[in-house]
């Protein structure tokens, strides 16, 4: 799936440290040690693998909770001794349950994307993503056209707070809109990316052209 690069193991004892992000919204969720073994098995099998240092034994994250951590791109750092791998979580990747080892104290648009797709695929009676969503694409135009009206006479009356606002409104119901059109803010992020130039260097697995 992953073709194994080269790291170096001798430094740490046999052992590198390896950090779990999560692929979509960039947030840190896990640090845990591979030796080679564990890092051949990841990168055969797409699935994250450690070398457990109080069980003295590989193992696969999520073999008994079923939260396994599927890797959509692994990076080496400069010196090649530690691991950096892109995840998309099945589950809490803390085993307390919180989505991140380091607390869930986290958002930025990807988050908020990922929140209006779980309300759309799970409504909720009450929900204001359901009743735009009911409402259709005229609404959501509609919508997506006063937030930026509001945007601009914001801007124009040079009212920060109510730029913010406004802007908040804004990407909300464009994200839904996106949605809507069956498009993800990684779509865009990809089409940016392509505009500057930018190639991913890291060794994407194979069956994903893009993320
Ligand atoms: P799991 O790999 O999710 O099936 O969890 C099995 C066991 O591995 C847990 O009971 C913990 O002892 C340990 N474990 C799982 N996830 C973590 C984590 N994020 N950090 C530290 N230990 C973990
Ligand atoms: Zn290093
Ligand atoms: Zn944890
Ligand atoms: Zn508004």
């Amino acid at each position: 799936m992953f073709s194994p690069q080269k790291v170096d193991f001798q430094k740490g004892d046999g052992l590198v440290p390896a950090i779990l992000q999560d692929a979509r919204t960039g947030q840190v969720l896990m640090l845990g040690y591979m030796n080679q073994e564990a890092y051949e098995k990841t990168c055969a099998e797409g699935v994250a693998w450690f070398y457990s240092r109080s069980k003295e034994r590989l193992w696969m994250k999520g073999e008994t909770s079923g939260h396994t951590q599927k890797v959509i791109a692994i990076d080496l750092d400069c010196d090649q001794d530690t691991i950096l791998l892109s995840v998309e979580p099945q589950g809490p990747t803390c085993h307390l349950g919180n989505q991140s080892c380091f607390g869930d104290d986290y958002f930025n648009l990807a988050v908020l994307e990922r929140t209006i797709t779980k309300k759309i695929a799970y409504p909720e009676e009450g929900s204001y993503t359901k009743y735009l969503m009911e409402q259709g694409l005229d609404k959501i135009l509609k919508k997506c056209g006063e937030e930026m009206t509001e945007v601009v006479i914001a801007a124009k009356n040079r009212d920060a707070n109510e730029l913010l606002d406004e802007s908040s409104d804004l990407f909300y119901h464009y994200l839904v809109l996106l949605q809507e059109q069956g498009l993800q803010l990684k779509d865009v992020e990809t089409r940016l990316a392509e505009r500057h130039g930018v190639k991913h260097t890291y060794s994407v697995r194979d069956d994903i052209q893009q993320w």
